[in-house]
């Protein structure tokens, strides 16, 4: 019988060990991807990452063809979906590359031992992740809580595995097998079509990963130490859509980092040490319970949030009047992407200038951010809410003002995606409200009007937010 090989989140042909493995069998294989509709709100995927599933499918099954395979598409429950495949074509085995999420990882463990018991051999290999989550231990046998440790041990393991090569022919399974149309799976948008922002910044596919990574081996990591937090900058790699998808895998990144000879070592080591913060991530996320939902220091179970409806959609729609925070959820809302320091500033501001719950951040991300990822996105907020593992303190608040004087002093960045403020000149662009009203004038803004005025008055913020975290503190 055939082999089935399962696509996930691993949608390339180069790097993709289970692909390379059937192709090595040379026996009839099926590429099969299944869109999961038993998916639960820890691995749905939210609108943007809807949209570039649908065309990273599309990629996938071109360059599938370039070495005679067909993927066929079926939605459904994957199980079910490869029990039935199974008994219609007689497949003897099948093959998948590990993902992490904790309901994957429960799913894919209960599917394997129910296909070994019915004789169905199952593989599964590495191809996400450069060590296992549950391979690094401290001194006492625990998982690590503490990043600088964590990357003190990945680095003495073994120097990652090289990357596999691509298949040269995959020989496609004889008969033909229904499958469905990506058009009708609906992934993208209809009206109103949102997604064209994030067209005209991305290419989905394995192809486009390469490009950025190319890209970015070009130039910006010759200043990735020094360039990576100005935002205006666009210095850093921008793969994380591609990793998220496994268009690429963080084999073949760090093999083709070490390989850049030119690049002065401290740029490079501060790039691995952000690809190991993805392994981190996972390391939290596998080895502790449900970090989605809960609070990994669970003091701040009593932490007194706001509902602050009304502030949540200033906030996710790039209203709250403070102009770097503005700009980094307008361009998450229209690319799909925003800028790493600037998520930093953003999430800070909701939970601690307007006291709402991590929670709504981290559910809004998810639907907007085309590089939604189960660990990165639960373990980052919650750093940034101060009760993570190793996490920012809480009583560290970034002051937004600053932040923006400091990382984007002329305002370009703020200026890209708030252009309401391009004519306000250097010294205001991060506190309009300050600026006297001839020079609002001239720049043609009216505050409240044309721009909002602040949410809440960053001083007053602050020591509301202390004072609410004093609270925490006597009540547990
Ligand atoms: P680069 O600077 O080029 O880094 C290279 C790669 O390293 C990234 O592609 C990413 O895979 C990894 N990486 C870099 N920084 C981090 C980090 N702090 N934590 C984990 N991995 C990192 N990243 C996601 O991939 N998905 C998310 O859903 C996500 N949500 C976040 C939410 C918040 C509140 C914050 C503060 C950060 C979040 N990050 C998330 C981490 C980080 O912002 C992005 O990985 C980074 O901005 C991606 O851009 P890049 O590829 O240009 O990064």
């Amino acid at each position: 019988g055939p082999i089935i090989v399962w696509f996930r989140n691993d949608l390339r042909i180069s790097d993709n060990a289970a692909l390379l493995k059937a192709a090595q069998q040379e026996q009839e294989t099926i590429c099969l991807y299944v869109f999961d509709e038993d998916a639960d709100e820890t691995t749905e995927y939210g609108g943007a990452q809807k949209w570039w599933l649908h065309h990273s499918l599309t990629a996938l099954a071109k360059s599938l063809e370039t070495i005679g395979a067909k993927l066929i598409l079926r939605r459904g429950s994957p199980e079910q979906i490869i029990k039935e495949l199974i008994d219609e074509t007689g497949a003897k085995s099948v093959l998948w590359n590990r993902r992490y999420a904790t309901s994957h990882i429960k799913r894919d463990t209960k599917l394997k031992s129910d296909l070994t018991d019915s004789d169905i051999e199952v593989i599964s290999f590495d191809g996400a992740l450069l060590h296992e989550p549950t391979k690094l231990r401290t001194g006492s046998g625990s998982p690590y809580k503490v990043y600088t440790p964590f990357w003190r041990a990945f680095s003495g393991m073994d120097e990652p595995r090289d990357p596999a090569p691509k298949p040269d022919k995959i020989v496609s399974y004889s008969k033909s097998l229904k499958s469905d149309s990506l058009d009708d799976w609906s992934l993208l948008p209809t009206k109103p079509d949102w997604a064209g922002g994030i067209a005209d910044e991305w290419t989905p596919g394995e192809e486009g990963a390469w490009e950025r990574l190319g890209d970015f081996l070009n130039g910006p990591i010759n200043d990735y130490k020094e360039g990576r937090d100005f935002p205006a900058q666009n210095d850093t790699s921008k793969l994380s859509p591609h990793l998220t998808f496994g268009e690429i895998s963080p084999y073949q990144i760090w093999a083709e980092v070490n390989a850049k000879q030119a690049t002065h070592t401290p740029n490079k080591e501060v790039f691995r040490k952000e690809v190991v913060w993805r392994e981190f991530s996972y390391h939290l996320l596998v080895n502790f319970e449900d970090l989605k939902n809960k609070n990994y220091n669970d003091d701040f179970d009593a932490f007194p949030w706001n509902d602050g409806k009304k502030h949540l959609e200033a906030w996710q729609q790039g209203q709250t009047g403070y102009p770097i925070v503005d700009a980094g959820m307008r361009q998450l809302w229209q690319t799909g992407w925003m800028h790493n320091r600037v998520r930093m500033i953003v999430a800070s501001f909701l939970i601690k200038h307007l006291l709402i719950d991590w929670r709504e951040g981290e559910k809004w991300f998810w639907d907007t951010l085309v590089d939604a990822d189960p660990a990165s996105n639960t373990a980052s907020w919650q750093w940034v809410a101060g009760s993570g593992a190793d996490a920012s303190p809480y009583f560290r608040i970034f002051n937004p003002i600053l932040q923006g004087e400091k990382f984007d002093k002329s305002g370009e960045y703020v200026k890209l995606y708030c252009p309401e403020l391009r004519d306000i000149p250097e010294k205001y662009i991060h506190k309009p409200w300050e600026a006297p009203e001839k020079i609002l004038e001239k720049a043609g803004v009216t505050l409240g009007e044309t721009y909002p005025e602040p949410v809440v008055d960053h001083k007053t913020a602050r020591e509301r937010a202390l004072a609410a975290y004093q609270k925490m503190k006597e009540n547990t």
